[in-house]
């Protein structure tokens, strides 16, 4: 109930945390207030997607009656969102060696399916969280930019928080102001004990050709993320300007070095990007023509979390609570599920008037063992990158957590019917391997492996890649396109459908504890007419003729 400059949740900061919260309480009726210290359009790092965070979208969409939260899940959206986005058709991960031509063996193309949803996007940032700070004023939240939060004071009865001009009283406070949390800083939460190590130099540019990459792919380098991977660091190239409706020339770059392998320099962050990637001559070639249309961004080291997310009426959302690297894009994902919870947990909180900190422990968990997952993953993909033979197994690790997260998250989207059932079934998620026991032992036991050999020790690596990649083959649930790539191929199919899919053992559901897991009670059946649904409802004609929240 909103009483003067009383509120019942205060938000700081409308990035795509703090808008996408703003526009999900506002619609169930909560008085929101949302403060942000600058003012949209404005700059927003955070560009590429992947199946689960798309998919995390739609279902807080769906979940909560607010569509403009899957605008950004495909390319079928384009019509309703504009053109300054990209699409993203693959994730492709070319090694290099530095001093040595680029060999195309090395390279990895992780095709993602186009049905039933259509490819992913490349998000120009500015656009999605100036897009999404307007869904929340529409909703009804109350949005203030220019107006930075000062100082924030949390009591046993409330949270007053102020400005330069004003105070202004709420139930609860959500942080959702980044790295600089006021909050974080506040309680002494900060936390810098991760196991990645690295720091990025980023621009957005023009003129960025294509990467001629020479060997069979499905698709064009242009037409999705491509990561350059090398020891101690890689570099991202994330096009907008890769369709034929594109209006916006841009391409995002980055350069992500541990500062332990690639130590700072004295020079600009232009001249040290430009220093750095010649010792790769192909990696140097795409950028010769290519200029910076804003300035560099060069940051310290970027790996950090909170020793806790939540207290007694207050959060701490998205990036304020902490982030690893963006190597396989799991922030939003991470910002987005942390979202999704939280919303929830909210809005039950509201019905007692409970905001005490143990009622909102779910966000707690689920933040953390998302940071800590994606930290041990991403430190032992770069310790990877040193020897190109324990890359080419890691990575289908990483490849199959992805997978198996997207098929539970769908799944439970599919079978839940409603909001309890639904958070019933992410409760177990862990940002990889889809809450699947299973997937957890593998996991350890490679990352355990990885975390004990030496990369420059080339017969123990040899022992290594072959403990894994024979671990990983009799895996009886890990899908045949990933074996061809522990057997060398270089790229997943771009066709995900073939008959053997439906075969009643073995196939697309699985069997035994797998398929329990993923799929209980789910016939081909049923699994097929899913799969139209939603062709059908995600098709560009049907989310053209939704619309927007018409005659609102
Ligand atoms: C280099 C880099 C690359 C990344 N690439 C990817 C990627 O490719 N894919 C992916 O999924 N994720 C990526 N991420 C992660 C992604 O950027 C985050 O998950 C996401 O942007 C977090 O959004 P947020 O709303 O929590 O924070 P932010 O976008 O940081 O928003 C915080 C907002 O709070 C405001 N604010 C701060 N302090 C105050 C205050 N005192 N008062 C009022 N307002 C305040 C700020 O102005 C800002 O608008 C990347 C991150 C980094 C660092």
């Amino acid at each position: 109930m909103k009483q003067g400059n009383h509120f019942d949740v205060a938000i700081i900061g409308s990035g795509i945390a703090g808008s996408s919260l703003a526009a999900i309480l506002a619609e169930h009726g909560q008085q929101v207030l949302m403060l942000e210290a600058k003012s949209h359009p404005k700059f927003s790092i955070g560009e590429s997607m992947i199946l689960e965070t798309s998919e995390v979208m739609r279902s807080l969409a769906t979940l909560y009656g607010v569509p403009e939260l899957a605008c950004f899940s495909s390319e079928n959206y384009l019509p309703l969102i504009g053109t300054s986005h990209g699409v993203k058709r693959h994730f492709s991960y070319l090694h290099h060696t530095a001093g040595a031509p680029y060999d195309p063996q090395n390279a990895l193309q992780a095709v993602i399916p186009k049905a039933p949803h259509g490819h992913e996007l490349h998000l120009y940032r500015q656009d999605v969280d100036a897009f999404l700070t307007t869904a929340a004023v529409r909703y009804g939240a109350t949005v203030l930019q220019n107006t930075p939060v000062e100082a924030v004071s949390v009591g046993e009865a409330g949270v007053t928080l102020e400005t330069h001009a004003e105070t202004y009283t709420a139930d609860y406070v959500v942080d959702a102001g980044g790295f600089k949390s006021l909050l974080a800083e506040q309680f002494g939460l900060r936390d810098f004990g991760l196991q990645a190590h690295s720091r990025a130099l980023f621009t957005h540019m023009v003129d960025v050709p294509e990467y001629p990459h020479k060997g069979e792919m499905p698709f064009a380098m242009s037409e999705g993320t491509l990561h350059h991977v090398f020891e101690g660091g890689w570099l991202w190239v994330i096009p907008f300007n890769n369709h034929v409706k594109a209006t916006n020339p841009l391409c995002s770059v980055g350069l992500m070095l541990d500062p332990r392998v690639h130590p700072a320099t004295e020079l600009s962050p232009e001249d040290e990007f430009r220093d750095f990637i010649a010792r790769f001559p192909s990696v140097y070639k795409q950028f010769e023509g290519a200029k910076a249309v804003r300035p560099w961004t060069r940051t310290g080291r970027l790996q950090y979390s909170s020793k806790r997310v939540v207290g007694d009426r207050f959060a701490l959302l998205g990036h304020a609570a902490g982030f690893i690297d963006p190597l396989y894009s799991k922030g939003l994902y991470t910002t987005l599920m942390s979202v999704s919870v939280l919303a929830d947990l909210l809005l039950d909180a509201h019905k007692d008037g409970d905001y005490s900190e143990a009622r909102f422990s779910p966000l707690e968990v689920t933040t953390q063992a998302f940071i800590r997952a994606n930290d041990r993953l991403v430190a032992n993909s770069y310790k990877s990158f040193a020897n190109p033979k324990l890359w080419s197994v890691y990575r289908v690790l990483w490849l199959l957590g992805a997978y198996t997260e997207f098929v539970k998250l769908s799944s439970v989207r599919a079978l839940a019917g409603d909001r309890r059932r639904y958070y019933e079934g992410v409760r177990e998620l862990r940002l990889v391997g889809g809450g699947f026991a299973d997937f957890r032992v593998l996991a350890d036991e490679i990352d355990g492996w990885l975390e004990g050999v030496d990369p420059k020790d080339d017969a123990a690596v040899s022992a290594v890649v072959a403990d894994v990649r024979a671990r990983l083959l009799a895996t009886e649930w890990l899908p045949q396109a990933f074996a061809e790539v522990l057997r060398g191929k270089t790229y997943l199919p771009k066709r995900k459908l073939r008959p053997g899919l439906l075969s009643r053992d073995g196939g697309f559901l699985g069997r035994g504890d797998y398929r329990e897991h993923f799929f209980a009670g789910v016939t081909p059946g049923a699994l097929i007419k899913t799969f139209v649904q939603e062709r059908l409802t995600y098709s560009v004609p049907a989310v053209r003729s939704r619309g927007l929240n018409r005659g609102r």
